[in-house]
C-alpha cells in the first residue's frame, strides 16, 4: 500500500441476507483479522466515511436506504460489494421482492467474492480500495456533480407485490 495521508475510515451496511458475510465484515474488525491496522476504522455516520462495505442483496425495502447512504458519503468514496449476495442476488436471487445486487442501485468499484466472502478477502478488498481511494483523490473524482452521470442513476422500479390469491 502507498503513502496515505489519512485514515481511511468505512462504514458498513447488510442488505437483505444471511447475515453470514455480515458475520465475517465483524470478523475483520476483531482482533484476530485486525482491519484497523490498516488505519480503516468502523463508523457509523455515512458522513465521516470514505469506503462503503456492503453485504446482502437489494430489494424493495432496502434500495432506498442504500441510495441515501451512498449519497452521504462525502467524494471521493469507494464501495466494495461483498458476497454473492451483493453481487447478484445469491442464494436470494429469485426471491419474490429481490432486485439483484448492489449495482442496481449504486455504482460499485470492487467486489469481493464468496458465500460467505472470506475474512482474507475482505481484507484484500479493503487494501484494494484504499489504493483506489488515493488514486481517486489525485484524479479529482467527484460522483455528485451534476452531468457527471450518478445523478442520472434511477432507482430500480418496486416489484408488485400484491400477488393474486389463489
Ligand atoms: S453471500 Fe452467502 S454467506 Fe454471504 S450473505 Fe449471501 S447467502 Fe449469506
Amino acid at each position: 500500500m502507498a503513502y496515505i495521508k489519512k485514515s481511511p475510515w468505512i462504514i458498513h451496511y447488510d442488505g437483505s441476507s444471511c447475515n453470514g458475510c455480515d458475520i465475517e465484515v465483524l470478523a475483520c474488525l476483531m482482533p484476530k483479522y485486525d482491519i484497523e491496522r490498516f488505519g480503516a476504522v468502523n463508523m457509523g455516520n455515512p458522513k465521516h466515511a470514505d469506503i462503503f462495505l456492503i453485504t446482502g442483496q437489494i430489494n424493495s425495502q432496502n434500495r432506498e436506504v442504500v441510495k441515501t447512504i451512498y449519497d452521504q458519503i462525502g467524494d471521493p468514496k469507494v464501495v466494495v460489494a461483498i458476497g454473492a449476495c451483493a453481487i447478484g442476488g445469491g442464494v436470494f436471487r429469485d426471491c419474490y421482492n429481490t432486485l439483484g445486487g448492489v449495482d442496481k442501485v449504486i455504482p460499485v468499484d470492487l467486489y469481493v467474492p464468496g458465500c460467505a466472502a472470506k475474512p482474507e478477502a475482505i481484507i484484500d478488498g479493503v487494501v484494494q480500495a484504499v489504493g483506489l481511494l488515493e488514486e481517486k483523490k489525485k484524479r479529482g473524482v467527484v460522483t455528485h456533480k451534476e452531468g457527471t452521470g450518478d445523478e442520472t442513476r434511477k432507482l430500480p422500479p418496486v416489484p408488485d407485490l400484491n400477488l393474486e390469491q389463489e
